[in-house]
């Protein structure tokens, strides 16, 4: 059995737009929501090898300097032909400009260099992984993937990082030209992305 959340929570994130989503998601279960940048919290560097492994040092270190539970995520794209780059390093990827553009260039040449030039050879898949760590060690994770096909050039303006080149099976249309609602679902997590996977998976798991 998962150990319940209760009381307050820290977001280890200085991204805006998780504590939002985190906030959102938590309204109606009573958690209080406090952030790392609020709590002058430094950013531990990111030097596992996995999404779970770069999750739960950032849980790991918020809890451990807080004596609070704490919140860590940890997301990116996995291409199949490129050995699942960029993987950990998707946001490194587009540089310190966070050019997503050359980012996604840099799969379309990769993918033509391996010779990868049907939809059969450009699988892919977002993941999230997320973790709540506690003040004693305690940790739990929780993780979330959707699987599709990339799609060059890019289509549609909505999201963000590599959405605009991935289209999810079952769909026509690519992240990019999805509605937010489409992507991530209402509250609770019942949409299609990664992320809305690994959260439903949480709440199931960690809330009342
Ligand atoms: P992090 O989880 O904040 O480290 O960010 C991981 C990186 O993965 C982001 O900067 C994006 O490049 C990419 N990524 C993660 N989730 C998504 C998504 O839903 N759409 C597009 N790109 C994503």
């Amino acid at each position: 059995m998962a150990r319940k959340l209760e009381g307050r929570l820290v977001v280890a994130s200085h991204n805006p737009g998780k504590l939002r989503e985190m906030r959102e998601l938590l309204t109606p279960f009573n958690i209080e929501v406090v952030s790392a940048a609020e709590l002058n919290l430094p950013e531990p560097d990111e030097t596992g090898t996995t999404f779970a492994e770069n999750a739960a040092i950032k849980a790991h270190a918020a809890a451990q300097a807080t004596g609070l539970p704490a919140f860590a995520d940890d997301s990116g794209l996995c291409v199949a032909a490129l050995d699942c780059a960029p993987g950990i390093f998707s946001a490194r990827w587009a540089g310190p400009e966070k050019d997503f553009r050359a980012a996604i260039s840099r799969i379309e040449r990769e993918l033509v260099v391996r010779g990868a030039m049907s939809d059969a050879d450009r699988r892919a898949h977002f993941v999230s992984a997320l973790v709540v760590a506690w003040p004693d060690g305690h940790e739990e994770l929780f993780e979330g993937r959707v699987y599709g096909t990339l799609v060059f050039p890019e289509r549609g303006t909505n999201g963000f990082g590599y959405d605009p080149i991935f289209r999810p099976d079952g769909h026509e249309t690519t992240f990019g030209e999805m509605t937010s609602e489409e992507k991530h679902g209402r509250l609770q997590g019942d949409g299609l992305s990664h992320r809305a996977r690994a959260f439903k998976k949480l709440s199931q798991a960690l809330l009342p």
